[in-house]
């Protein structure tokens, strides 16, 4: 299911046959925002299974009805941070399998000024340092608003910090490699470039616009 690649040590592309055939159906521009929202939330929960799979356990006594046995549970507290808008798309498919996490949200715009990703919006839990982070956006594109979101992040105290999103560009994720070493990226997809309007191609389109039905031509 999964596949860390050569060119792309910091990448694990989560492949699936179901996770392609999803995937496949949220591309169709055919496809209108409740069947994408759906699928989306439906893909959060399959990568979930692959973005967690280095969470530490820690033992713990359970007394089933034959017997007292040692099982396990999850060492540290998850933390999900979605970036707004598109990352809220997959937050409430993750929390189907996680329900104790907690959710710090980050919204980002591009300062005008400056032309860098900057926070309108930067609610986190305090001990962010407490347990593993997953950063939450669907499209990695430039890599430029994922970088100054685990910047943020790292800012609040996260050690921890992988990144899950839907589809990435392979310059976007190299870009996240150099910046932010040690932060794994979980995709569904890797897409060939950036088109000249900075949409990923393939892609699905704006992954935002699509989720949430705004749209121009908005089918049900
Ligand atoms: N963000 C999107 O929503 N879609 C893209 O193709 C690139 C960035």
């Amino acid at each position: 299911m999964r596949s860390r690649t050569e060119e792309h040590p910091n990448l694990v592309l989560v492949d699936h046959p179901l996770i392609r055939h999803k995937l496949t159906h949220m591309r169709d521009r055919e496809t209108g925002h409740r069947a994408f929202r759906a699928l989306l939330h439906q893909i959060a929960g399959l990568m979930v299974y692959e973005a967690t799979r280095s969470f530490h356990t820690e033992p713990v006594e359970v007394m089933t009805p034959i017997e007292k046995t040692t099982g396990s549970r999850l060492a540290a507290t998850v933390t999900l941070v979605p970036v707004l808008r598109a990352g809220l798309g997959m937050t409430d498919g993750i929390l189907e399998l996680m329900p104790e996490a907690r959710v710090g949200h980050l919204g980002l715009a591009r300062d005008e000024r400056t032309l860098k990703p900057t926070a309108y919006l930067n609610k986190l839990p305090e001990d962010l340092a407490a347990g593993p982070v997953v950063l939450v956006d669907p499209m990695l594109a430039t890599g430029g608003s994922a970088i100054a979101a685990i910047e943020m992040l790292k800012e609040a105290g996260a050690r921890d910090v992988r990144m899950l999103c839907l589809v990435a560009r392979p310059e976007g994720v190299r870009r996240m490699h150099e910046a932010c070493p040690g932060v794994t990226v979980y995709a569904a997809s890797l897409d060939r470039k950036l088109d000249e309007n900075a949409y990923i191609v393939p892609g699905l389109g704006d992954a935002g616009d699509r989720l949430f039905g705004t749209t121009r031509a908005v089918s049900m």
